[in-house]
């Protein structure tokens, strides 16, 4: 059955319809290996009351193969009409009329959070001293800034132009070298910053998390990352007013680079990031990497408003190992869980989470991560989902 939405809330139904799109490359591996745990943990916590019903909707090389086409309109259709999926990764097409199929899912469906929480299992080996101190959950803005892809190559005539308009008309004189330049817009807007910072005051109170820091670069890009601090503390300010005054939360700022420096030296003072889309690229792997990497990476793109959410493997399709039964499925898996929490389906959602929390603790996982450890027994894909199964 189809979620929908009542008075501004999703309704879940309790055996929901859930498509989604297996992936290209370790797809193949990591979304069954997920399908199997989350059946597992849905069926432990709520005993044959509440089920995920899996509808498998085309994209990547596996649509282009049976249809012609990398994202068929059935499967932008299918996500408008069940408003929540989740998704394998995905080839880039090269030389096609995609730029990327995950930009194209994002624009296609307005999702303008990309969510990635950011936490450590015991057990798991980090390049930091104190890896249990990192517990953030980033928000990044996911339909503006120069990722609009609002751009123009060196040497064309568009890039001319753009250069003369600069000049003739905006009195533009600081193009360094103007006939051999790029030009590239960065938009940042007013709503657009208000609703990616409301989403993320709002997830940070839902949450009982203790404060929501704005990243941004506003000392040198003083309209556009200066202007997302501004709106950020205005819209704070005039919304949650109340909230900030009782002391449910705090709202601060800091320079993106001065960031990067303090989640190594003091992660324990960061809890929800609101920050802007380029910013939060970089982010997003740095504080991966500090608790074990991509192959534990989850991640989400949402629509507060609509409800619509696609829930997503962060790595690619890790060609190199595809079709070894050795990829870690745990980023498509911890996805998974956020879905479970995003439905409210907190049990079944926890039970996976401790599950990997005792196998990671006992050394096991894949290889990726088991390697590492001192005690690490590597296991195959298809061992890690049947030991998680167990546990659950
Ligand atoms: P990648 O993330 O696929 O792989 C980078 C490295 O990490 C490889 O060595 C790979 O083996 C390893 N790795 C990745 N996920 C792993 C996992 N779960 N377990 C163990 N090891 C893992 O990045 P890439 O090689 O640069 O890209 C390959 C393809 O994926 C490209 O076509 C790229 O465009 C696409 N891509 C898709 C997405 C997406 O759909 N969200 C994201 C990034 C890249």
């Amino acid at each position: 059955m189809k979620i929908t939405k009542e008075n501004g809330c999703l309704v879940i139904p309790d055996c929901v319809t859930v498509p989604f799109i297996m992936g290209d490359g370790v797809g193949a591996e990591i979304t069954p290996a997920t399908q199997a745990i989350v059946n597992a943990a849905v069926k432990v916590a709520y005993q044959g009351k509440k089920e995920i019903e899996w509808m498998e909707i085309l994209a990547g090389e596996k649509a282009f193969n049976a249809t012609g086409s990398w994202l068929p309109d059935e499967t932008m259709q299918a996500f408008k009409d069940y408003l929540v999926g989740i998704k394998g990764p995905l080839t880039t097409p090269i030389g096609g009329g995609i730029r990327s199929l995950n930009v194209a899912l994002r624009q296609g469906l307005d999702l303008f959070v990309c969510l990635r929480p950011v936490r450590w299992f015991r057990g798991v080996v980090s390049p930091i001293k104190e890896p249990q101190k990192v517990n953030m959950h980033i928000f990044r803005e996911n339909t503006e800034d120069i990722y609009a892809g609002i751009e123009w190559e060196q040497g064309t005539p568009e890039a001319e132009k753009f250069y003369r308009f600069l000049r003739d008309e905006m009195g533009v004189t600081k193009v360094r070298f103007p006939e051999t330049s790029s030009f590239g817009v960065k938009p940042v807007s007013k709503e657009g910053t208000e609703r990616l910072v409301r989403a993320a005051i709002q997830y940070a109170l839902t949450n009982g998390l203790p404060s929501v820091t704005i990243v941004h670069k506003g000392n040198i890009m003083k309209f556009t990352e200066g202007g997302f601090k501004k709106w950020g503390y205005e819209l704070a300010e005039r919304e949650f007013g109340k909230e900030l005054s009782e002391g449910k939360i705090v709202i601060k700022d800091v320079i993106a680079d001065a960031f990067l420096q303090n989640t190594l030296l003091i992660p324990e003072e960061y809890s929800v990031i609101a920050t802007l889309n380029l910013n939060g690229d970089y982010i997003s792997d740095q504080l991966a990497a500090m608790v074990g990497g991509i192959g534990i990476a989850p991640g989400a793109n949402i629509n507060y408003n609509s409800g619509h959410a696609v829930f997503e493997a962060t790595h690619g399709t890790a060609p190199n190992i595809a079709g070894k039964n050795i990829v870690n499925p745990s980023s498509l898996l911890l996805s998974a869980v956020m879905m479970l929490e995003y439905f409210g389906w907190n049990e079944a959602a926890n039970l996976i989470t401790s599950a990997m929390e005792q196998a990671f603790e006992s050394g096991k996982a894949t290889n990726d991560l088991a390697r590492f450890m001192p005690n690490g027994v590597s296991l195959s894909t298809t061992e890690f989902r049947d030991l998680i199964v167990s546990i659950i």
